[in-house]
């Protein structure tokens, strides 16, 4: 150890009074390790076997527990590949096991309140660090000045209060993760929160963990399909792909998460949910949607509620990514949702105010924007020599009254590849699924989508946007010619093929007969009431009539213009609708 340079006035805590020579023998030491100063003696009755010797911000602990630490952290550091091995290794380290008279590293609370400490002394902590608080809390560092250390706690702050001792753990934060997670709700920090048992976790990883780099990624090519005909076919979304959803409170941006964990049934993809500041009411609500229709089977959900505190929202959608980086890394799909990064970002503010940070734009620290880049840049494709597996991420970002140039969502715009916008007003006038046709975009997806859709799709986007303008166009005029009534007539079908109930997906088959049926204008005729209900039955008589063109749709191949016919002619007799 190195000899400091500052005597020290150290303390002797024990039950009983040390002798005089043992007082001698004390400050011997702190002589030769301080250069000097004075040893006291308090006495300390819960300390009957043994000391604790304190010197400056060093506490040498003698005491049964300290030496029980010490045997409890060489146990914990065992680590053996065969489980059978693991008895013998557990024995060999308490028989090579002493205890020494180790120098820990010891801290004071200063203050406490509002999910955060600040701490005196542990002049060695890093950044991101695990201090454990008296009565088990944790913390985790996040400012560091030469005066003290600011750090958010994980518990409960009832334990700590000004003056209670803080000792470093040299880890960084991390979380249990594995299979068992799967069918299950938990809380940040992997504690189970739906009654259902322990949780066997497989492996324990760092929560902050750097993105995957270029070269272990490889380009987005394979669909990850909502079921949302909205979204497949103009937005198409690909396996790694960040595809953000934005829009105002209520238009329906849960219900489109929603529908497409629903739609991964069977398609071998893990998805995990991660709520954000929600009511617990809404997620147990949409946890029973999910255990419904036996999607739980393949979903895990993390819960931080709006009565968390701040601490424990902020670092949930780290342990979310976390989880899912598990998966990706044997080469899984996994789909992983942030609902929603909005309430993610005012935790951190909120966090920042009170750890002295200078606000910045709208009182967001200057970091904001790293705060969700570190994140959403670890959704990937992996290349086939890192197993081949993804990370498909679809954030959630609530605007209020739709404007999306304010700072959170312009800043999540430009780090996701496409947003899909939902609308206030189209919602309300009962366009749902909202999807805002002019404002969304997805830059990657196209090259994951089958040829099958691509070419049924075809123009859909473009003919939507001659639509709007001709309605804006024909808003104020009388007289409107039978052309261009045909024309809006033809724009309505298109909107209305879009418009979809919660809870029921449409599969790539579904979606290719209808897209082709409305373009080749073979459903211009239909009545607007029960539109949905007879695009159903358009598609189960289409089944039953002709499943080979629907096995040839299935194989993904481009649509052969023998099968597109078939599919017109059968919707332009009509006979599925009476
Ligand atoms: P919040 O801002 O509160 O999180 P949100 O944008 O996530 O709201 P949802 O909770 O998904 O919105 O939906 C709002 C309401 O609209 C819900 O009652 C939901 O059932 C309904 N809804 C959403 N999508 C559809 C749809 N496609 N068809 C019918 N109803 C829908
Ligand atoms: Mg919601």
């Amino acid at each position: 150890m190195s000899i400091k340079e500052k005597p020290v006035a150290a303390k002797i805590y024990s039950a009983e009074k040390p002798s005089d020579g043992q007082l001698r023998r004390f400050e011997d030491f702190i002589r030769k390790h301080y250069g000097g100063g004075t040893v006291e003696w308090v006495e300390d009755n819960d300390l009957t076997d043994g000391f604790k010797l304190e010197a400056g911000s060093d506490i040498y602990d003698w005491s049964r527990e300290g030496r029980l630490r010490q045997l409890s952290d060489v146990l914990s550091s065992i680590e053996a590949e065969d489980s059978k091995k693991i008895i013998p290794m557990l024995k060999g380290a308490v028989e090579g096991w002493t205890p020494k008279a180790l120098a820990e590293e010891i801290g004071t609370v200063l203050t406490v309140g509002d999910g955060v400490a600040t701490v005196k002394g542990l002049k060695k902590c890093e950044y991101g660090e695990i201090l454990l608080f008296e009565g088990g809390v944790r913390g985790m560092v996040q400012s560091i000045s030469d005066k003290e250390l600011g750090c958010m706690l994980f518990d409960d702050d009832g334990g700590v209060s000004s003056g209670s001792k803080v000792r470093r753990t040299k880890m960084s934060a991390g979380v249990p993760v594995g299979e068992g997670f799967i069918g299950r709700v938990t809380d940040p920090l992997g504690v189970p929160i739906d009654g259902k048992g322990e949780i066997i976790a497989s492996d324990h990883m760092p929560v902050e963990s750097p993105a995957p780099a270029i070269a272990e990624r490889q380009p987005v090519n394979k669909p990850l399909k909502t079921g949302l005909l909205a979204i497949d076919a103009m937005f198409p979304i690909g396996r790694g792909q960040r595809e953000l959803i934005i829009g105002d409170r209520q238009t329906g941006k849960t219900a489109i998460a929603v529908d497409t964990i629903l739609n991964q049934k069977d398609q071998d993809v893990i998805c995990i949910y991660v709520a954000i500041g929600q009511k617990a009411s809404s997620v147990r609500r949409l946890v029973k949607t999910l255990e419904d229709a036996g999607a739980m089977e393949y979903t895990a959900v993390i819960l931080a509620s709006a009565s968390d505190s701040a601490p424990m929202q902020y670092i949930a959608p780290y342990v979310g990514c976390t989880l899912g980086e598990y998966f990706m890394n044997q080469g899984r799909d996994v789909l992983i949702i942030y609902d929603d990064l909005s309430k993610h970002a005012v935790a951190y503010r909120s966090l920042s105010l009170v750890l002295g940070r200078s606000p910045g734009r709208e009182a967001y620290p200057g970091d904001v924007f790293y705060l969700h880049s570190r994140l959403l840049e670890r959704s990937a494709h992996l290349s086939s020599e890192r197993g081949g597996g993804s990370m498909t991420a679809l954030p959630i970002v609530e605007t209020l009254s739709g404007n999306v140039s304010a700072y959170i969502p312009t800043n999540i715009i430009s780090i996701t590849d496409g947003q899909i916008f939902l609308d206030t007003s189209l919602f309300r006038s009962g366009q749902r699924p909202a999807v805002n046709v002019g404002l969304s975009v997805s830059r990657v997806g196209g090259d994951a989508m089958t040829p099958c859709l691509k070419g049924a799709a075809g123009s859909l986007r473009l003919e939507l946007a001659q639509y709007r303008e001709m309605k804006v166009f024909t808003q104020f005029s009388n007289y409107v010619d039978d052309e261009i009534q045909k024309s809006l007539r033809f724009g309505e079908v298109l909107m209305s093929i879009l418009k979809q109930e919660q809870y029921q997906p449409y599969s790539e088959w579904e979606q290719v007969v209808i897209l082709v049926a409305a373009t080749s204008h073979c459903l211009d005729g239909l009545s607007e009431d029960h539109f949905e209900e007879t695009l159903r039955k358009l598609c189960d008589g289409f089944a039953k009539e002709r499943s080979d063109v629907i096995a040839r749709i299935n194989s993904g191949d481009k649509l052969t213009d023998i099968d597109r016919q078939a599919i017109t002619d059968y919707a332009k007799a009509g006979s599925y609708a009476e």
